[in-house]
């Protein structure tokens, strides 16, 4: 079972911020920003290249989702969303995950 995975099954620890039958968000363990909250589908999908038309349908609700939880989290000033896909983009979890990130004017170095 992949980190991820384990932390939906409630094998290791997260500080969730939002749960139901298909999404979990949680804490990042590292944060980048006063904000830092990742948004994973609890089935497991690699990354952004996993995406199909048979599993998509989970992506639309975890965008559904995150400015619900941009507004619960007070981020009036807006926020970033990412995903790292593979190793040129320095994706260490191969688990989808969309990083939220707020709370302070971020960089605008994108890369
Ligand atoms: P990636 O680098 O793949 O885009 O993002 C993986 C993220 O998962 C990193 O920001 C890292 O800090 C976070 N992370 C790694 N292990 C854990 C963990 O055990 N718990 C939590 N909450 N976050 C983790
Ligand atoms: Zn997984």
């Amino acid at each position: 079972m992949c980190l991820f995975c384990k932390i939906v099954a409630g094998e290791i620890p997260s500080t969730k911020v939002y749960e139901d039958e298909t999404v979990l968000a949680f804490r990042d363990i590292a944060p980048m920003a006063p904000t830092h909250i990742l948004v994973i589908p609890k089935a497991h999908i690699p990354s952004v290249d996993g995406i199909t038309a048979e599993n998509s349908a989970v992506v639309a609700h975890i965008f559904e989702i995150i400015p619900a939880i941009a507004a619960q989290e007070h981020l009036v000033g807006g926020y970033r969303v990412v995903s790292n896909c593979g190793p040129d983009a320095g994706q260490t979890v191969n688990h989808l995950h969309f990083h939220i990130l707020g709370g302070a004017e971020l960089s605008t170095q994108m890369a």
